[in-house]
């Protein structure tokens, strides 16, 4: 079942959720990154145009938290061409994630 939930970029209002667009920015950063860019003012979504700006540069994989499920579903959240660009090369680290879920 779907959920109604709209998740707008705080900073240009481009949708992020999966479930209201072909053009998902459904992402994590690590936390260091993203309390980064709310250095810039506060956010509850950012698309990946509006972060890398806040940033001032271009997102790598290394941005990505490889502990987080999310980051790794990209056909169920029907992820942008840049969000994939983005991400590619990062690898979900496992053995890490279950270790710290204790499963
Ligand atoms: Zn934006």
């Amino acid at each position: 079942m779907r959920y109604d939930t709209r998740c707008p970029c705080s900073d240009c209002d481009h949708e992020t959720n999966h479930n209201h667009t072909d053009e998902a920015e459904w992402y994590m950063v690590y936390d260091h990154v993203w309390e980064e860019a709310l250095k810039h003012g506060p956010a509850q979504y950012l698309c990946i145009g509006c972060l890398e700006e806040r940033l001032r540069r271009k997102l790598t994989f290394a941005d990505f938290n490889d502990l987080i499920p999310v980051n790794f579903m990209p056909e169920h959240f029907s992820p942008s061409k840049r969000l994939q660009g983005r991400m590619a090369g990062l690898v979900f680290d496992e053995a890490a994630y279950r270790l710290k879920h204790g499963i």
